[in-house]
Formats: C-alpha cells, structure tokens, sequence
C-alpha cells in the first residue's frame, strides 16, 4: 500500500480546479479503503445546511477566493481526527496555501504519523478552464473560473515546489482519460512507478 508499507496511505492531492483530483480521490478511496477528504465538499455542505461555518464562508467561496486559513485549520483537525482517517486519507483540496501546508504537517505529526505521498495532477491551464466551464457548478461563472485560477498560482502552486523539496511529489499528467490517471495514480502509490517527479512544463 503506501510507502511505510505498514497498510496505512497519507496523501494530498494536488493541482489546479479543474484538474480532475476529486474524480481522482474517490477512485483512490474506493481502491484502498480509506476516505477522500474534500474541504470543499464539507464548505458547500455547511453552506448547504446553513450551519455557522456555512455562514462565515459562504461569500467567500461565492468569489473564488480562500476561506481563512485559521478556519480551515479547525475544520481539517476535526475531520482528520474520526476514525474513519485513522488508517489513512486522500485530502483533496487542502493544503492551499503554504500556512496550511504547515498545519497538515502538524496534524499529521502529532498524531506520530507522516505524509506518504503529494499526487500532483499536471493538466494545461486551456484544458481547466474548458473543464470548470463544462462542469455547471453554481460558483463556476467564467468570472469566478479565472479568479480561482488565478488564486490557485498565487497562493496554492508553490506548494508544488514545497512537496518537491520535501521528496514527496509525484507527478502524473492528468489530461489523460480517468482510466489512464487512475491507473497511473495507482502504480505510484503501489511503488511501480515513481510519476513524474521532476516534470517541469
Ligand atoms: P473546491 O471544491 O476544492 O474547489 O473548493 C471550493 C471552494 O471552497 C474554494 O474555492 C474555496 O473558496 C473553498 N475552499 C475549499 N478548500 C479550501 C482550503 N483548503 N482553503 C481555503 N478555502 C478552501
């Protein structure tokens, strides 16, 4: 299974809106038994249930832009601390910035554990744009399309180069079919191939 071969799988997914991680993490957790884990799918389910954290990010999600990483912080802690992530998880969506980066970090080496791997789906920034258009999500207007683009260089792709640094990046192009990534995701966490480790486009 992961790296420490001890049957538990940490990882992040990481790359652009757009890229296909949230496909990508729920095919992981079907495959390997342990939860995907989508920050955005618990804000749009707080907002959905009207509850105080729904309250708090709802405008801020309506733009494109971040939710606090301060906020983001509890909400992570929270969920990786069920049970159901004691085995492991696919986070898809968190970390974002740098400040979270370092909390996960922290999360994750209190509870004596670490970080198996960072997947990074690499897909041309043409193909995201067609995507998020193609996908009708109620926030997906083109206007809120090119802000979380552009937010997503600001603040979310140095961490591209923070994982790399770290040794845990594995780069897969994810503008192949979900069959092709899947399969592809799935050789590196089973240690048959290492991605693309430094692809640099
Ligand atoms: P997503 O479904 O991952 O694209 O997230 C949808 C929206 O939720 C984002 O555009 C942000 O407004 C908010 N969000 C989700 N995850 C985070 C995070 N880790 N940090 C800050 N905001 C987030």
């Amino acid at each position: 299974m992961g790296a420490a071969g001890n049957g538990e799988l940490r990882v992040v997914m990481l790359g652009a809106p757009g890229c296909g991680k949230g496909t990508q993490a729920e095919r992981l957790a079907a495959a390997y038994g342990i939860p995907a884990i989508s920050t955005g799918e618990m804000l749009r389910a707080a907002v959905a249930a009207g509850s105080e954290l729904g309250r708090k990010v709802q405008s801020v999600m309506a733009q494109g832009a971040l939710v606090d990483d301060e906020l983001m912080a509890e909400v992570v802690r929270e969920r990786l601390a069920h049970g159901d992530a004691a085995r492991g998880f696919l986070l898809d969506g968190y970390p974002r910035t740098a400040a979270q980066a370092g909390t996960l970090e922290e999360v994750i080496r209190d509870a004596g554990k670490s970080l198996d791997h960072v997947l990074y789906l690499d897909v041309p920034e043409d193909v995201l744009v067609e995507r998020a258009l193609g996908r009708g999500r109620a926030d997906d207007t083109a206007a809120v399309v090119r802000e979380r683009l552009r937010v997503y260089r600001d603040s979310t792709e140095p961490l591209v180069e923070h994982y790399r640094h770290r040794g845990l990046l594995r780069t897969v192009r994810g503008d192949q079919s979900v069959d092709a990534v899947a399969a592809e995701l799935q050789r590196v966490i089973d240690g048959k191939g290492s991605g693309q480790a430094e692809t640099v486009r």
